[in-house]
């Protein structure tokens, strides 16, 4: 593995204050916000034991893993048609970053498993969501490409685990959550076609029954992981209804019982933007077979809840995006002299600072509170269920898009150079345009929220349930704030309801859902905050609260100077290392 190493030469230039970088930088360590969250949601003994795992990958994606990610994202996949002695058998080539990156995701620490498979890391029992996330963030803080291979295995094996018959379940789930490499079968989810991706109801590939298994005949059109080896599709069963109501849910091998290929071609890799690393291929099922999974005339409802955890997990991967971007701006701010100081200490340098580090806390604090809902739905919690249900799409919606402006902020922060591929900036901003289209575009997963949510669920009440509970619960945060919280709480959840109430309110669907998304984050802050602060005399997290609410959640005159003052402070708290009690933050964030 030599060429993954750091060139002793290029280290020997110690770029210093010219070009720093974050290369070496734990990012476990340097996350002390990850440790607090997980310290709220995880019971100690869990904590404890994921920990010093939590450490080595933080270590891994500021280093090594970094690199691997930077060569695979040079060194794109290839798809050959024919194997070495001239046999029509399809495969891609990997350069061998990628397959290191597999090895650790996979192999080492077994992200796609970890709650399905108990044993993973030696934890006897299977992981909540909430640690599991923990590492889908570190991981994706290196590479995100592999991320969504990482993802969809874990999907399907949990559709077949909730879903499928004995018979497939025996056959199936133990290579979809195996982490012996030479064991492992990952998976893939091939819904879109050319017809549509938000509108799977046009889709057209359809399924002939044929003994005990079935035919697939059409095309798919954007196939990520494209040579897995088992895949969960949608298509029609000849003769049913048309629209989602006709669509069923299968499970088609790579591979047959005889070690032939399935009947469906790759028949060409996408040429993308971003995830370089991972093979997205277009696919022609030629007769392939499959296997009918769960009731045939649910599998869209099915489906769908492979793309809800997808959501999640891509909330979490674009606020890996902006942590890693976040890291980076704060190196290259810290020790980068421009005109005699360094950006750090410049009002505008502060200032923009300060946005790339809103939106991430923003993102991280709601993906744990999205990841924990999911976690107490499972446990068998009604209202945690209703939770999830909108605060799914609301962070997939804003964590996403938010990502790409972060990343963009960040690679400015670099100057020219972060433009330059040499430096994970411009990959970061590749890859951060990708999480606001998959698994339903921006504006699908804001009408998902308000049309569907809100407007058919009410799931709107839970949320404002939850965060009207968690104000109660943080009785160390100044009521005078508390008491403003809830007052937007409730503003955000009524213009939701009077968006979702008329048709002609659709166009308001995605500030509506950015409403929600800031009054709840807003809140979480606090009540964060005010955990933090009970066992390590930290409340700093409710500055947090008070900038959701200055610059999202109040209207602004654009003729009016800010107050400087009172932002510089909060600024200097926030980027410091200083704890700060509730005293002192609380007299900040209800100054006029
Ligand atoms: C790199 C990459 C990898 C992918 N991997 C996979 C994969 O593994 N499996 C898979 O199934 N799919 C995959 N996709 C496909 C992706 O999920 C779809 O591209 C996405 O869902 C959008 O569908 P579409 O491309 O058909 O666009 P369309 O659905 O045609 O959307 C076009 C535009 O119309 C807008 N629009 C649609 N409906 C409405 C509405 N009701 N109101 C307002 N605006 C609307 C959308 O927001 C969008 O801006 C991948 C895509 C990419 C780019």
């Amino acid at each position: 593995m030599h060429q993954l190493l750091k060139d002793e030469a290029e280290k020997a230039l110690e770029p210093g204050s010219l070009a720093p970088d974050t290369s070496g930088m734990n990012f476990y360590r340097a996350d002390p916000t990850l440790a607090d969250l997980l310290r709220i949601y995880l019971p100690e003994a869990l904590f404890r034991h994921v920990e010093p795992h939590l450490d080595r990958l933080g270590q891994l994606a500021g280093g090594h893993l970094d690199e691997c990610a930077r060569l695979a994202d040079r060194h794109t996949p290839i798809l050959h048609q024919r194997d070495r002695f001239g046999r029509d058998v399809q495969w891609i080539e990997y350069h061998p970053a990628y397959r290191e990156l597999e090895r650790a995701a996979f192999g080492e620490f077994g992200i796609h498993a970890m709650s399905i498979r108990e044993g993973i890391l030696g934890w006897p029992a299977r992981y909540p969501v909430v640690a599991k996330h923990a590492f889908t963030f570190l991981f994706n803080q290196a590479e995100f490409g592999l991320g969504c291979p990482i993802n969809v295995t874990d999907g399907c094996a949990k559709l077949l685990a909730n879903f499928g018959s004995e018979e497939l379940k025996a056959r199936y789930l133990d290579g979809l959550t195996q982490t012996d490499m030479g064991k492992l079968t990952q998976g893939g989810q091939f819904m879109t076609e050319k017809e549509g991706g938000s509108d799977v109801g046009t889709l057209t590939t359809r399924a002939l029954p044929e003994g005990g298994h079935w035919r697939l005949h059409g095309e798919k059109w954007f196939c990520s992981n494209a040579d897995a080896k088992v895949v969960m599709l949608l298509a029609r069963p000849e003769g049913a209804a048309p629209g989602t109501r006709g669509v069923g849910l299968f499970l088609m091998p790579r591979f047959l019982d005889d070690g032939s290929q399935n009947r469906y071609r790759i028949v060409r890799l996408k040429d993308k933007l971003g995830t370089r690393s991972m093979a997205s291929g277009e696919i022609k099922l030629e007769g392939a077979i499959a296997y009918a999974v769960g009731r045939l005339d649910r599998g869209f409802v099915q489906m769908a809840e492979m793309v809800n955890s997808s959501r999640l997990s891509n909330g979490v991967k674009s606020t890996a995006l902006m942590r890693r971007a976040h890291h980076d701006a704060m190196t290259v701010a810290a020790n980068r002299v421009v005109f005699g100081s360094r950006i750090i200490d410049l009002p505008l340098g502060r200032r923009q600072l300060m946005k790339i580090a809103l939106a991430t806390e923003q993102a991280l604090s709601m993906s744990f509170l999205t990841a924990d809902a999911l976690d107490r739905a499972e446990a068998g919690s009604q209202d945690a269920a209703a939770l999830l249900r909108i605060l799914t799409p609301t962070l997939k919606f804003r964590a996403t898009r938010d990502a790409r402006k972060v990343c963009g902020d960040a690679l400015e922060m670099r100057g020219g150079i972060g433009y330059i591929e040499e430096f994970a900036t411009a990959r970061l901003l590749r890859d951060a345009h990708l999480g606001s289209i998959w698994e339903g575009t921006g504006n699908i997963v804001a009408l998902d929220a308000l049309k569907r949510a809100v407007g058919r669920h009410g799931a709107e009440s839970a949320l404002a349930a939850d965060l009207h509970a968690r104000l109660d619960d943080s009785i160390d945060v100044p009521t005078a704030w508390r008491d403003r919280l809830r007052g937007l709480t409730d503003r955000a959840v009524s213009f939701a309801r009077e968006v979702a109430a008329r048709n002609e309110n659709e166009a308001e669907a995605r500030r509506a859902t950015s409403l929600l998304y800031h009054a709840a984050s807003a809140v979480q802050f606090a009540w964060e905050a005010a955990r933090i602060h009970a066992w390590r005399g930290d409340a700093r997290r409710l500055l947090l609260s008070r900038l959701v609410v200055d610059h999202r959640l109040s209207p602004g005159d654009p003729f009016r100077l800010t107050e400087n003052k009172l932002q510089d402070a909060i600024a200097s708290h926030l980027l410091g290392k200083r704890d700060v009690g509730m005293a002192e933050v609380g007299e900040l964030v209800l100054a006029a």
